[in-house]
């Protein structure tokens, strides 16, 4: 039966006679298609025609927007030919018999009101299913054949037995060669996952489990549920889409229904998926032209004897050489023998309070769980134990900081009331109240340990010079560290203009300068001629010593590392045969909700800027395609006749600074040659020396140029309040936190700024960062949809963080961060330094927690 084939090929022809307008049929074509595909679907006849049907839908979907009567044409004329191909091709098949004919192509409608929005797309048959029991034997050998490893057999159940002979003296801190199964080459490949002994192994949690206790059949599957299901790969294709990114396709059959699935950017999979495979597949079911798909899910090659089992099975991260068969087998005989043997770290008290199942029964059930339930159960455990680590490591570093010696910074205040009264504008009531505190906690012999969060442009460091001003009345010194010379020398003209006049001396110290010049400012800093001393990392060199540094602050500190910091906080005077550390200030622009903060920052005081200088206004911000960057040099170009200035930031190019200089440089030239000829641009990248730098970045501040061409060297705290228009090329290559930050370059004036994003390449991840952007100023809500894009082991960056590795809790689950935060408050309370024998484990484990933090940061 061809019907809809043959209603195709005339509403075509149709179509081209009529002159490509979209017009042969109500509604346009891509609804046409819509409805066309399900019929057509169930007369195709061989897996040719499913082919022809979903390329045919395809590449009809656009038709209405496509650019004009060539590119139709093209298109219509291209889908005819193949209609009449496939007419020839069926014509050589009739003798076979027609397909409808089959009983399997014809089934009831009934059945096909429970699956996918009752569509009839999914349930068509599958041609090819072969015989299952026959495949499963099959499926089965072939694995054990490549799985030929170190254990003989696979139990299928947890075994509680050991081998006699190996000694368990030692106990789970012995190499893991000591676990039934481990030979020396299994030792080796388990090292290269940075397991040694037989508790890293209980601590290599999977990554996600397959649960084929909850399978479905796939004409069973409801829009936006979350599922699993099994099937065999019918097709596998790859194509680029119209943004060049690589997608791979796969039709899954499982003898109910057929699903499509989806891969972004991740061409090899051409490679690991054939025809023929049998999957597990789970993801999101969603809905393309009223057929159900999967947009990136995560797959495996199917296990069979978890299939017959019905397990749910643990997938782990794997290494080279190490199947996650393997590894189950493995896990499978050490974990019941070895985690009894872990001693419970959490207090008995504290784990019926919470209702936590023991250590050794959270192990099992993590590893080797039989229900969802028991799964959840146990990682939960798992979480709340490292949520309660990190919570006590914060306590103990609050406790040792409140200990170190310090020095009192008082004044009567004067001084820092003529350096607000010489503002140009008027402070915030947030700007105000944040001075407040800082300036008390600055009067007391205990050394400040304070945080400051304000979004881009909220005004931090008018706060920062004002606590500075207060250290220098105090008389002791001030220090300000910069991630980018750029900043630290924006820093340093724009308050010397306001400090001079108070009789404040300021310095500025960058690796750039030439060595004379270096030693100079040093003297002058050592002999404490320099109250106030701006920066970049050359203020932390060990031959810089400070007279009398009394405050210490670090400005965009995510951009620093644990160790740069305390270093700076280890400038302090010496005093009675002690160091006296200063008061410090770290100002972050990523905004994080307040109990999080303070669960993570445990050790620090927070103050919020909470409140944006007044007569801001939204940055009008778009995400425009490659084609229309034409219109986006327009609409630069208009603001630069209305008197205002631009950025362009160029592509972001991991590999290296060279590369992304050398761009940057064709960039600008391409710009000022082809572009903007008679307009003023300069350039700034990172392999400019900072002298070069600074007469650039001088030109752009004194209005001189037009265009900024800039590479990611400014995307911190530049400010130019006449700079209304930032274009970012490659915006897709770039992190949320970061286009945030960019972006928050303009509209820091009293103009109307704008924003344009350009992708070079899209991806779902990049979209979604892009549209964010697009949607929202809030640096707020920005970290959030960052916090849950990235995973917080990304977001806060492990080591500038210091923090140490979650592997199970999250930092976005409040209620458990609450727990785990009481917890510990009652622990250190009762106990401050755990020393009970009850808690001595507890001790341990809190310090080698940290210290494993300590290693990588
Ligand atoms: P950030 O918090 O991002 O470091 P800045 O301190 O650079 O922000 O301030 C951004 C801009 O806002 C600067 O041009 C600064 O002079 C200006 N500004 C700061 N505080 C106020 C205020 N209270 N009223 C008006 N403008 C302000
Ligand atoms: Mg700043």
């Amino acid at each position: 039966m061809s019907k809809s084939f043959n209603r195709l090929a005339s509403v075509l022809k149709l179509e081209a006679q009529q002159g490509y307008q979209n017009k042969a049929v109500v509604g346009g074509l891509r609804q046409f298609i819509s409805f066309w595909i399900s019929q057509a679907r169930e007369e195709a006849v061989d897996e040719a025609d499913m082919a022809f049907i979903e390329q045919t839908a395809e590449a009809l979907s656009d038709y209405a927007v496509l650019p004009g009567k060539m590119a139709r044409a093209g298109i219509v004329q291209r889908v005819l030919e193949k209609l009449e191909q496939r007419e020839q091709r069926v014509a050589r098949l009739e003798p076979v018999g027609e397909p409808a004919d089959r009983p399997l192509d014809t089934k009831p409608e009934k059945e096909i009101s429970s699956p996918v929005s009752g569509e009839t797309a999914v349930t068509e048959a599958v041609s090819d299913d072969e015989d299952w029991e026959q495949e499963e034997e099959d499926g089965e050998e072939d694995r054990e054949e490549e799985e030929e490893g170190e254990i003989e057999e696979a139990p299928s159940r947890p075994r509680l037995t050991r081998p006699a002979a190996a000694p368990d003296a030692e106990g789970v801190g012995q190499n893991v060669i000591a676990v039934r199964g481990v030979g020396s080459h299994m030792a080796g490949l388990l090292a290269n996952l940075g397991i040694e002994t037989i508790e890293d192994l209980l601590f290599h949690f999977p990554r996600r489990y397959d649960d084929y206790t909850t399978m479905k059949p796939i004409n069973r599957l409801k829009y936006g549920e979350q599922v699993t299901i099994i099937g065999t790969i019918w097709e596998v294709r790859a194509r680029k889409s119209r943004r060049n990114t690589t997608v791979v396709q796969a039709i899954i059959s499982d003898g109910s229904g057929r699903i499509q699935a989806t891969w972004y950017n991740q061409p090899w999979l051409t490679q690991q998926l054939k025809s023929g495979h049998r999957v597990v597949v789970s993801g999101k079911v969603e809905q393309y032209l009223g057929r159900p798909v999967f947009n990136s899910p995560q797959w495996e090659l199917l296990s069979m004897q978890a299939l017959r089992t019905g397990q749910i099975v643990s997938v782990y991260p794997l290494t080279q050489g190490l199947s996650n068969y393997k590894l189950r087998k493995i896990m499978m005989s050490a974990v019941p023998y070895w985690a009894r043997r872990l001693e419970d770290p959490l207090p008995d008290g504290m784990r019926s309070r919470l209702q936590l199942p023991d250590l050794a029964t959270a192990l099992n059930q993590i590893h080797l769980p039989e229900s969802q339930e028991e799964m959840l159960a146990a990682r939960r455990r798992l979480a709340f134990e490292e949520l309660l680590l990190l919570q006590l490591g914060m306590f103990a570093q609050r406790r040792t900081w409140l200990e170190i010696p310090g020095q009192p910074l008082q004044s009567d205040g004067a001084l820092r009331r003529r350096f607000i009264a010489s503002l140009p504008f008027a402070l915030t009531g947030a700007q105000e109240r944040v001075i407040d505190e800082i300036t008390r906690d600055m009067a007391t012999g205990q050394p400040m340990n304070r945080l400051l969060q304000g979004d881009v442009g909220a005004g931090k460091t008018a706060v920062a010079a004002a606590a500075m001003v207060t250290a220098a009345a105090a008389g002791s010194q001030a220090a300000l560290m910069a991630p980018t010379e750029i900043l630290a020398e924006q820093h340093a003209r724009g308050l010397s203009a306001l400090l001079e006049p108070l009789g404040i001396g300021l310095v500025l110290l960058t690796g750039s300068l030439s060595a004379g010049e270096k030693a100079a400012r040093k003297e002058r800093i050592a002999a404490g001629q320099a109250h106030v001393v701006i920066g970049t990392h050359a203020l932390i060199q060990d031959d810089v010593a400070f007279a009398n540094l009394g405050l210490a602050v670090i400005d965009e500190q995510h951009r620093f590392g644990v160790d740069q910091r305390a270093a700076l906080r280890e400038k302090g005077p010496q005093a009675g045969g002690q160091t006296l550390t200063p008061h410090l200030l770290v100002m972050s622009a990523t905004p994080i909700p307040r109990s999080l903060a303070l669960s993570l920052y445990g050790d620090l005081d927070l103050s919020v800027l909470d409140e944006m200088p007044p007569g801001r206004q939204e940055i009008g911000t778009h995400w425009i395609r490659p084609r229309e960057r034409e219109r986006g040099y327009g609409f630069v170009r208009g603001q630069v006749e209305k008197g205002r200035q631009a950025y362009i930031i160029c592509p972001l190019v991991e590999e290296s600074d060279k590369i992304e200089a050398v761009a940057a440089v064709e960039e600008y030239e391409r710009l000022s040659q082809k572009i903007f000829p008679d307009l003023r641009l300069g350039l700034v990248h990172g392999r400019l020396s900072g002298a070069e730098k600074e007469a650039v970045m001088r030109q752009f501040y004194a209005g001189e140029l037009d265009i900024l061409v800039a590479t990611s060297v400014i995307e911190v705290g530049v400010d130019v309040p006449n700079a209304t228009v930032m274009v970012i090329e490659g915006a897709n290559r770039f992190g949320l936190a970061q286009l945030h930050q960019f972006r928050g370059r303009v509209g820091r004036g009293e103009h109307q700024s704008y924003c344009l994003l350009v992708a070079d390449e899209s991806t779902p991840d990049a979209e979604q960062r892009l549209s964010a952007l697009e949607q929202t100023n809030d640096g707020f809500q920005l970290a959030e949809k960052d916090l849950e894009l990235r995973g917080p082991g990304e977001f806060f960056g492990r080591r500038q963080s210091g923090l140490p590795e979650l592997r199970l809790a999250s930092l976005t689950d409040m209620q458990m961060l609450q727990a785990a935060r009481d917890e510990a408050g009652r622990l250190f309370e009762e106990d401050p330094l755990l020393e009970k024998e009850e808690h001595r484990l507890l001790r341990e484990r809190v310090r080698r927690f940290w210290e494993e933090a300590a290693d990588i940061s």
